[in-house]
């Protein structure tokens, strides 16, 4: 037995807290161990691919079924018919960012829609071409923006200013992002939440200040949306996009969300076109030029895929049952929970949660330094074979663990916490 045995929280105290505050777990998938003492996995990885919802599959196959039903006619006669499928994600999608319905749509995936809104977006002149990205930014961001500097005849070393927090420090600060941004800034492109340290930016107060210093404001809210509530309206964020398969449980490779704030739509910005572009009315009329309605469908270039289109909207409903407010407060009581218990293991470990500790900058997830000459993907490989918990890592050093509020469960955390201070020795 450890020394810090005694001051872990104990495991009646994490099955009555399920009892208690039980989340909406019934309605999804919770795969089986492939090892290990419990029968269900304990899932952190939620903010890399959430979890199926059990109806997914039910309306996935009405959906397919349509297909071999109704052939070409499914178009029209389908029971969700496709030519209008996607207008049954824009709502809830709206919702869940607070967006105006006109402002959203699902479509393409997370990085094609940092493209398609950077193409409309960043418009670099001789003297305001900057890109200000945060040093860890995912690396697709990364690769993202570089290649629209380097499209534009800049070069991206130059081009691409990258934040570091400060010296000793592990998340930046805002009054260091906002005295970052000056006249050479065309654009801001930040994470809502950050990927590896999990650190939730204050989106409306670096939005305000990227304005004041002349520059457009997007972000990527991949782990933002479906895990903190957002006002994109309210706050004047110029343009957002968002994956699916994370916080928003659609599945690998799902659609992704985009928003333009409804001051863009109507101003004759360039961009990218293609038939789905054109308004729902015009789309058949086969015209050479398009009239694209005023709204983020604009944005749209092709068809959409129906059968991906299809669990983003199961998906979208539970959000939309639950409501996002709902979900946060069971959010902040579950990663509060992991918090106190991992604050049992860490002091005698090399092991530092990195993210903010306060609840008001971060979202579900607690990013834990690994020191000791531990490997995480070792660590990972452990947790997940003798313990059955599912965690991930990032290169070199960083352990991410999810506690989603749809479906994680308190004896979730309590397990975690207990593995790790099995595979994690004391340090002497
Ligand atoms: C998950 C994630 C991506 C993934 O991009 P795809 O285009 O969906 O492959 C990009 N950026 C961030 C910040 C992410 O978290």
């Amino acid at each position: 037995m450890s020394s810090d045995q005694a001051v872990r929280p104990g495991e009646a105290e994490a099955l009555a807290l399920d009892q208690a505050d039980p989340g909406w777990r019934e309605l999804f998938d919770i795969p089986p161990v492939d090892s290990g003492y419990y029968p269900e996995i304990a899932h952190f990885a939620g903010n890399s691919l959430g979890l199926r919802p059990k109806a997914t599959r039910v309306e996935l196959l009405e959906d397919l079924d349509s297909w071999g039903e109704w052939g070409a006619e499914g178009h029209f006669d389908a029971k969700r018919p496709w030519v209008d499928y996607h207008s049954l994600l824009t709502g809830p999608a709206a919702r869940l960012v607070g967006a105006l319905p006109a402002e959203t749509v699902v479509m393409n995936s997370l990085t094609v829609n940092l493209h398609l809104l950077m193409v409309s977006f960043y418009r670099p002149a001789a003297d305001r071409f900057k890109i200000v990205i945060e040093d860890s930014a995912f690396p697709s961001d990364s690769y993202a923006v570089r290649s629209q500097a380097a499209f534009h005849g800049y070069s991206p070393d130059d081009a691409v200013v990258r934040l570091r927090p400060r010296a000793g420090e592990d998340v930046l600060r805002t009054e260091d992002v906002v005295a970052a941004l000056d006249s050479e800034v065309a654009l801001v492109l930040l994470g809502g939440v950050n990927y590896l340290t999990g650190e939730l930016m204050d989106i409306p107060a670096i939005t305000a200040a990227g304005h004041a210093a002349g520059a457009v404001v997007g972000w990527d809210l991949a782990h933002a949306a479906g895990n903190v509530p957002l006002s994109l309206h309210d706050w004047d964020v110029d343009f957002a996009a968002w994956c699916s398969y994370k916080y928003l449980n659609s599945g690998p490779g799902s659609l992704a969300g985009a928003f333009v704030h409804e001051r863009h739509l109507d101003a004759g910005l360039p961009r990218f076109e293609g038939w789905w572009s054109t308004a729902a009315a015009s789309r058949f009329e086969m015209a050479p030029e398009s009239r694209p309605p005023v709204s983020a469908d604009a944005w749209q270039i092709s068809n959409p895929p129906i059968f991906s289109m299809s669990p983003v909207r199961t998906s979208l409903e539970i959000f939309d049952e639950v409501g996002i407010e709902v979900l946060r407060e069971r959010s902040l009581r579950l990663t509060a929970y992991l918090e106190k218990s991992l604050a049992g293991i860490t002091p005698t470990r090399p092991l530092t949660v990195i993210t903010p500790t306060d609840p008001a900058r971060r979202g579900a997830q607690l990013s834990l330094r690994i020191g000791g000459g531990l490997k995480p993907k070792e660590l990972a490989k452990k947790l997940r074979f003798e313990f059955g918990v599912i965690a991930d890592t990032r290169e070199p050093d960083v352990l991410r663990l999810a506690p989603v509020p749809l479906y994680s469960l308190y004896h979730d955390c309590w397990r975690v916490v207990e593995a790790l201070a099995e595979v994690v020795p004391e340090t002497a």
